[in-house]
């Protein structure tokens, strides 16, 4: 049979106290801490249950979070500037993206390319307008590169995606 009582760091059954009392390890259950123990003089085994109070927190001030760069697959100006040239180079880059998809579409079609190239770089140029990098060495490679890809994607053989991509390069840094 489980009896209870209080008595704190005492055999609950003797009284003994101190060096009698054998402590063999301590474990949480829910919000207690159980200390287990034997009574050498009496040999009465028992638990003693603490519970655990909050008292206060520790915590090291942390190193200043680095500000997350979007994912930005053309290098468009999007970090380090204001909420403003963040939301106006999102934009440029989803037209962009349409631009690319457009003329993608075209080429597979069999759309005539020299035009469409013309045509369309025109597009590009002109989204410079918005001051987040179009026009840089950097992005136009990241537009010609991307526009690489998505027409090797739709089985436009390397070779060809390869010229197209350089005649758009030539179109679109002047
Ligand atoms: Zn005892």
């Amino acid at each position: 049979m489980e009896n209870t009582k209080e008595c704190h760091n005492e055999c609950p059954n003797c009284g003994a106290t101190g060096q009698d009392l054998d402590w063999h390890g301590s474990d949480t259950c829910d919000d207690y801490m159980v200390y287990a123990g034997l009574c050498k003089k009496c040999n009465c085994e028992f638990d003693e249950i603490h519970s655990i109070v909050y008292d206060h927190t520790e915590y090291d001030v942390p190193v200043e979070k680095v500000e997350e760069i979007p994912d930005n697959p053309y290098s468009l100006y999007m970090s380090g500037v204001s909420e403003r040239d963040l939301k106006r180079a999102k934009e440029v880059e989803e037209k962009i993206t349409e631009i690319i998809d457009e003329m993608v579409d075209k080429i597979v079609a069999g759309v005539s390319t020299h035009s469409l190239m013309v045509n369309y770089s025109i597009y590009l140029n002109l989204l410079d307008y918005a001051g987040v990098g179009v026009g840089d060495t950097e992005t136009d490679n990241c537009i010609v590169e991307i526009f690489k890809d998505k027409l090797m994607e739709r089985g436009v053989t390397k070779n060809k995606a390869e010229k197209l991509s350089h005649k758009l390069y030539d179109k679109i840094h002047c």
